[in-house]
This record gives C-alpha cells, structure tokens and sequence, in this order.
C-alpha cells in the first residue's frame, strides 16, 4: 500500500491540462494558504491513520498540480510528519513530481535530508518551440540543469515525464527528444501521447480549426520509435507508457496497475482503501474547512464490489507487459480469470491480443497498439 498527496496549485495552467489545479498568483498570499494546506493534509493523514490495519506502506508520492512550487521547508516538515505518524516501511520510495525550472540546490538539499528519493521531471519534449505551444514555462535547457542539480545532491533516481503526438511535432523532433532524455541518464522514463480533454485551450482550439492534431498512425509510429530507441538504450518497457532501467520501476504507480489500495490524501485526490473508492472535494477552502472540524472531506465514496475489483484488476493489469499472474488472481479473488471472463479471454486469444505465458495473461506485440480494446475488454 502507498500513499498519494495532491497539491493542486501550479504557476501556470498549461494548455493541454485537465488536472485539477489552481493557478497560483501574489506569492505571499499563496504561501499562506499553502501552509494551511500543508496542515491540513497532516489531519486528514491522522484521520485515516486507525483504518489503516495491519498495512505497512512502501511509497509516499507527491503529485499534482506542481508540488515543487509549495514552500520547501513546509512540504519537508509534512514528509517527516508522515514518515512518523503513519506505518511506512523502514526505507519508502518518496518521489516528488517536478516542473524543471522551479528545482534549486536549496529545495532538493532540503527535500532529499525530509526522505525524497526520487523526482519525476515534467520535461515533456527538448524543442523549445514545442515547449511554447504546449504553455509550459520551462525551456529544454532547464530539463538538463535540473538533472545534473539532483545529481550533484546525490539523487539518481530520476524520472523524465514526454509526450508526443504534439501539434507540430515531427519524428525527427520525437527522435531528438528521446536520445537527449537518454543521454541524461534518468532510470525511468515516462511517453505519454497527447490527449485531448475537454474544457482545455487545446480543446477549444481544435474545435475552432486552429490546432491541428497528429493521426493515429503518426502517434502509433512515434510509439514504436520510443519502444525500439528506448529498449536499445537498457530500458524495460514495463508498463504501457513507461519504461524503467532494471529495479527501477516505479514502486507506488506498480500499485494502481495492480490494483492494490492507496491512501489518497489532498483536494480532488481518489483513493483506495477497504475497498471502498472516494474522492476529496476540489475545492481547496472547503476540503481545508472540512479538515478544521475534524470532517473526512471525502465528496463522493462507492463501494467497490467483487465483481468490479475483478474487472478493475484485470484492466489496469493488462496496461503492464507482465501481465495478470493467474496466481495471484485466484488467491485475492478465490477464482481464477479463466473462470471469471472466459468469454472476453477467449476473443482476445482469438484476436490475437493476448497470450497466456508462464501462468501468466498478457498483450501481445499487437495488443500494445489495441491497448484501449484490451483493458476495455474486462469492463462489462
Ligand atoms: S504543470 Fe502539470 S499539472 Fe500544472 S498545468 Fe501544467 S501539466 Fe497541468
């Protein structure tokens, strides 16, 4: 099990988002109510801290919105406080998530002594007219002194955050952006293709005819350039989109692909726990006001049934290139898969989509590029 807290403020909303977050403006202000914030995540991480049973805890992920814009000191202090108050294992993987121009020698030195042992950098692509259009503030040079920063303090484990399938990106841009991220030496990578979100500028703009979008086949041939550059150059292709150097996977993601529980904390944050899915309330005041009467701020709680844990496990497992052990299937839910979804494996054994490999189903080269009618097969 591991633990997710969300900060939902960035310096600037980036065109293609749909992430909750709030645009930061007078930092004076802001510092204000992010300390509130801060505080009030260390009540909700105590409110949960009797439910949490015999569950030990191995990662702890700060995610967003930008958590490296949140004062230093603060989010330190909230890492410690954690580490004390809720069962984590002895050494936790603790990554922070990062936007590369707002890390400083200062702000990792003080991260890295609260536990942080990993940053994942949004570096998405290294043309700085890309990076322009996609709204990012950052620029390709940041990326790069951001990574040799960390290093400089002791930190390896890195993460690097691409995306294609941009507007105007062509596959020599994709081919650059991958052999610079490689030549920087992260131990994970991340290649998300862009997708449209409805209520974004992006979205807005593709309506009007001003932003033309890659098709599917450019965005299926960036995706095999990444396979293929990437898995020369030592990477594990793990997972969907991400790729890791050996041991390097990403502990706390492993646990939504297996769909194990995860205790959510912060506004708009989903979680998992005694299965049972909630999701906070958005709004930063009232989740912070609900915190101050000693409230949960959960807006919405469902129930997860037996039924829907078996398709939910089987979906965001089929997104891993290990698969779904029968195994391990069968002794969380006492049945096997074949039992489970005969029909849908079979169709998809048919179709060529999966395999049934050393006990375990899993996609197939073809199945990579079908990956939506795979997971989406389980889903009933
Ligand atoms: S920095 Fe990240 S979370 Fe914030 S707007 Fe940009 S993509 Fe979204």
């Amino acid at each position: 099990m591991g633990v997710y807290v969300h900060i939902p403020f960035c310096a600037k909303k980036c065109y293609y988002c749909d992430f909750h977050s709030i645009v930061v403006g007078d930092r004076a202000k802001f510092e204000k109510v992010a300390n509130n914030y801060l505080l009030s995540v260390r009540q909700e991480a105590l409110l949960y801290r009797s439910q949490l049973g015999d569950h030990r805890l191995s990662s702890l992920f700060f995610g967003g919105g930008t958590p490296s814009i949140m004062p230093v000191q603060e989010l330190a202090d909230l890492i410690t406080f954690l580490l004390g108050e809720l069962p984590f294992v002895s050494t936790p993987e603790i990554t922070i998530e990062a936007n590369p121009h707002s890390l400083t020698k200062e702000s990792v030195a003080i991260l890295k002594k609260a536990g942080v042992n990993r940053f994942s950098l949004g570096a998405q692509a290294f043309q700085d007219s890309l990076l322009k259009s996609l709204g990012r503030l950052h620029r390709a040079g940041d990326v790069t002194s951001s990574v040799r920063l960390l290093r400089e303090q002791g930190i390896t484990n890195i993460s690097l955050d691409l995306m294609y399938g941009l507007p105007g990106q062509t596959v020599t841009d994709w081919q650059e952006s991958l052999e610079q991220a490689v030549s920087l030496g992260p131990k994970h990578l991340s290649c998300y293709s862009l997708i449209l979100e409805e209520g974004t500028p992006f979205a807005t703009w593709e309506a009007r005819g001003l932003l033309e979008l890659s098709s599917e086949d450019l965005q299926a041939e960036m995706y095999e350039q990444a396979r293929m550059l990437l898995q020369k150059a030592g990477y594990e292709h793990y997972e969907i989109s991400n790729f890791a150097k050996s041991g390097y996977e990403s502990r706390h993601n492993l646990l939504y692909w297996q769909n194990k529980p995860f205790l959510a904390l912060g506004s708009g944050a989903t979680g998992y726990l005694n299965n049972q899915r909630y999701t906070n309330v958005p709004n930063v005041l009232e989740y912070m006001g609900r915190l101050g009467r000693k409230e949960l701020p959960i807006d919405h709680l469902e129930q997860v049934p037996l039924e829907q844990a078996m398709e939910e496990t089987m979906m965001v497992g089929m997104r891993l290139l290990c698969g779904v052990d029968e195994g391990e299937f069968a002794e969380r839910f006492g049945l096997s898969f074949f039992q489970v979804f005969t029909e849908e494996i079979q169709d998809l054994l048919n179709r060529g989509l999966v395999d049934y490999v050393d006990g375990s189903l899993r996609v197939t080269e073809r199945g990579l590029f079908l990956e939506n009618q795979v997971s989406g097969a389980f889903l009933r």
